[in-house]
């Protein structure tokens, strides 16, 4: 007789929810026979990579039959030249989620203790939960990251601490000041895992650069990746910056050849691009506030945002979002977060964001807050 697959897992992954990732606009057309859907729902750039960078991918494709430079010598350093560290204190990832369980994963045992976000991203509590370990979540503050919370919850028996500067789903963010303080309040054993998906769209004076922070926290670990405003999401790639000796413990366990060829040739030629990185921001910026401001005249209130998208309090949130399905529009509900009145909608292209907004007048009414 068969067993109970459930017992077959480590204790960690028995009691993991899948991630549910933003629908692929093929699935989409393919369930419900939608033509040309637009995808708002996964926060990519949505005119995809530097051309440099695309080229440079196909230009790496005639190389395919020899495995990647495992130890991504031309990439760490292209990486230390932009960023000023140095090359050793660079941990390369299958995309910023492979790193992120790579931390769990070097520097956590089953049964220990993190802490992040009641909103935070997802991937870290997979992360932590997979491995066996604990995680707590600290209440929001206005869908902020409430620091002084955080830093009261931290003790040496808490490992690790995640935080998203900005946060997604939520787009909030802390400030220099903020991060300073909760820096000098975390005890040295602790891990502060710093992540800056989004840090290049960011331009507020107030905003920290992590990396700033690396020579004075040999704890902290700062996380960023190219699937944002680098448009390389689908070749997988991020990066940790860290102490040299925290970035050798994470390398001990690092697949060799966790990042393949294409993304590093389409990576260094990304970064050489950084016109098109700034020229990215701007619009960004742009069509996000011109978004905020339309959804306003709808009486849509978004959450204050730096990122590339909105998150958004619609009522009926799982309703709407099905509703935008069907009209070919994507983006990403946020019930398994606990939000269970707000979808957060990625900036698009201004035609893009011009048909979510069309759509989105149309159905709203029956759904809203009642
Ligand atoms: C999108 C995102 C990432 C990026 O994940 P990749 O695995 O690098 O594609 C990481 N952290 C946050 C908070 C994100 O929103």
């Amino acid at each position: 007789m068969m067993c109970d697959p459930l017992i077959l897992a480590v204790p960690g992954v028995r009691g993991l929810v899948p991630y549910e990732p933003g629908k692929p606009i093929e699935e989409l057309e393919r369930e419900l026979g939608v033509k040309n859907a637009i995808k708002l729902a996964s926060n990519e750039n949505p005119y995809g990579p530097s051309p440099r960078a695309q080229a440079a991918a196909v230009a790496a494709l005639g190389h395919v039959s020899r495995y990647p430079d495992g130890g991504a010598f031309a990439l760490k350093r292209a990486l230390a030249g932009r960023l000023y560290v140095g090359e050793r204190q660079i941990t390369l990832g299958n995309g910023s989620n492979d790193v992120l369980e790579l931390i769990a994963r070097t520097f956590l045992s089953p049964g220990e203790v993190a802490v992040c976000d009641q909103f935070a991203f997802a991937a870290y509590p997979i992360s932590v939960r997979g491995i066996g370990a604990e995680m707590i979540m600290v209440p929001s503050r206005d869908y902020a990251h409430d620091l002084e919370a955080m830093a009261s919850a931290l003790s040496p028996a808490v490992r690790m601490v995640f935080l998203a500067n900005p946060n997604n789903p939520t787009g909030t963010w802390f400030s220099r000041d903020d991060l300073e303080r909760f820096l000098a309040a975390c005890p040295k054993s602790t891990i502060v895992v710093l992540d800056e998906a989004y840090f290049e769209y960011v331009s507020d004076a107030a905003y920290p650069d992590g990396r700033t922070f690396l020579d004075r926290h040999p704890n902290l670990i700062v996380v960023r990746t190219f699937s944002k405003v680098y448009g390389l999401a689908g070749l997988r790639l991020g990066f940790a910056l860290s102490s040299p000796a925290l970035a050798d413990l994470m390398n001990r366990l690092r697949q060799p050849f966790n990042v393949n060829a294409v993304a590093q040739a389409a990576a260094i030629a990304a970064l050489e691009d950084q016109a098109y990185v700034a020229e990215m921001a701007a619009i960004n910026a742009q069509e996000r506030e011109a978004l905020r401001t339309s959804l306003a005249a709808l009486g849509v209130t978004a959450l204050p945002s730096v990122g590339n998208f909105l998150c958004l309090k619609v009522g009926d949130a799982p309703r709407l979002y099905q509703a935008l399905l069907r009209t070919g529009v994507i983006v990403r509900p946020l019930g398994p977060y606990g939000m269970p009145h707000h979808v957060r909608v990625t900036v698009g292209r201004p035609e893009e964001n011009a048909r979510f907004l069309r759509e989105l007048s149309v159905l709203l009414d029956p759904v809203r807050e009642t």
